[in-house]
């Protein structure tokens, strides 16, 4: 047999027995109950570097509150952070929402992969789930978990992190993706890589393509995929000022275009801290913002991990006359105000500023106010 045929009988043997198996394998999950392109592309955008457990009452909130493409343009940006709060990876939320706002103004949601991929945050990944599920486009598709499986089965030695090795994945997805319910064969190669093929110990013996996985017949499977290491977070230091005032705090805005763009957080200044140089730095803050603190508390340290940053944060608890009069004196900031204990829930922040606020002692308001994420 030649080695096109032999290729040919293979990704027939791999269709035939991976769509017989999502068929009853397939998890029941909320974005699979339907073809709405919107809400395709909110679980791909949700999903990514986050868990599946995670994501769905996420989902489930953002789409009551954001119910089409157009209530999500029309919402502003503060709004749509306050849904995505505790979520993390802010620029998703952002991004999401520019590109609801490019498609509102077409007037119409792209069908194409190429038109898919002129709408901001829509890159190549998210392209092929929505042409392929939503639209039932022949388009392939490619995540950690696709590329995985695909390493495993066709035994690929390169690192698939990036260039080559990435681009070989890539390949061999578009050469498989099925001409018959696309969205179905992406989706099966996905569930596949997340219940069985998984990432430290793949379940072979359940696996319902392993009489065809190379990786298995040469005893690799836990060898591969191939990947070069990530880089290590960065580790930094900073110290967050909670300047409060009877029944509100101040807090400050992220400015668009940096880390956790949009948010609201009490206001944190990056340094190298002793207990001593804490305090300065509370002082520091207060005064950026034209606070005058009347007492400062330490209530210790927290910590934080980002993909690129290890963050280990002074919290000081600043009491002050007045928030009356704010200024906005940092350049990470592009808004500062006082906002009452009552109202933190509708104020988009990230789960770090959740945790600065938490570590206040029990008789404030942020402990006694509605719970958070
Ligand atoms: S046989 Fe094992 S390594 Fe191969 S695809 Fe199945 S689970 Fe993955």
């Amino acid at each position: 047999m030649t080695q096109g045929a032999q290729g040919a009988e293979k990704s027939a043997a791999l269709h035939s027995a991976l769509r017989a198996w999502y068929e009853h394998a397939r998890r029941d999950l909320p974005w699979r109950r339907g073809h709405d392109p919107y809400a395709i592309w909110l679980s791909e955008v949700m999903l990514q570097q986050t868990r599946v457990e995670t994501v769905i009452p996420y989902y489930n909130r953002f789409l009551q509150e954001f119910p089409t493409v157009m209530a999500l343009a029309e919402a502003p940006l503060d709004r749509v952070l306050e849904h995505w709060s505790g979520l993390g990876y802010y620029r998703r939320a952002r991004m999401l929402h520019e590109g609801a706002r490019v498609i509102a103004a077409r007037g119409v949601f792209p069908k194409e992969v190429a038109e898919l991929r002129q709408v901001p945050g829509i890159g190549p990944y998210t392209a092929g789930a929505v042409a392929s599920i939503a639209f039932g486009q022949r388009a392939a598709l490619v995540d950690g978990n696709v590329a995985r499986v695909l390493a495993r089965l066709f035994a690929l030695d390169h690192d698939i992190r990036g260039g080559a090795g990435l681009a070989r994945v890539w390949k061999l997805a578009e050469a498989l993706v099925a001409e018959d319910d696309p969205g179905a064969w992406n989706q099966a190669l996905m569930e596949l890589g997340s219940t069985v093929c998984t990432v430290r110990d793949p379940r072979c013996l359940l696996c319902p393509v392993a009489s065809l996985c190379e990786a298995k017949a040469r005893g690799v499977e836990k060898h591969l995929p191939i990947l070069s290491p990530k880089p290590r977070p960065r580790g930094v230091r900073e110290v967050a000022l909670v300047a409060s005032s009877g029944d509100a705090v101040l807090l400050a805005r992220r400015c668009p275009n940096g880390l956790f763009g949009g948010l609201w957080e009490p206001p944190l200044l990056e340094m190298e801290t002793d207990l001593e140089e804490a305090r300065q730095a509370a002082v520091v803050l207060a005064s950026a913002f034209g606070v005058e603190l009347t007492s400062i508390e330490d209530r210790g340290t927290i910590t934080h991990t980002l993909s690129h940053r290890r963050m280990r944060v002074e919290v000081m608890w600043g009491q002050t006359e007045s928030l009356g009069e704010l200024r906005c004196g940092l350049s990470i900031y592009d808004k500062a105000e006082r906002v009452p204990w009552t109202e933190l829930s509708g104020r988009g922040r990230s789960s770090l500023a959740s945790k600065i606020l938490g570590a206040l002692p029990r008789q404030t308001g942020y402990s006694r106010g509605p719970s958070v994420s």
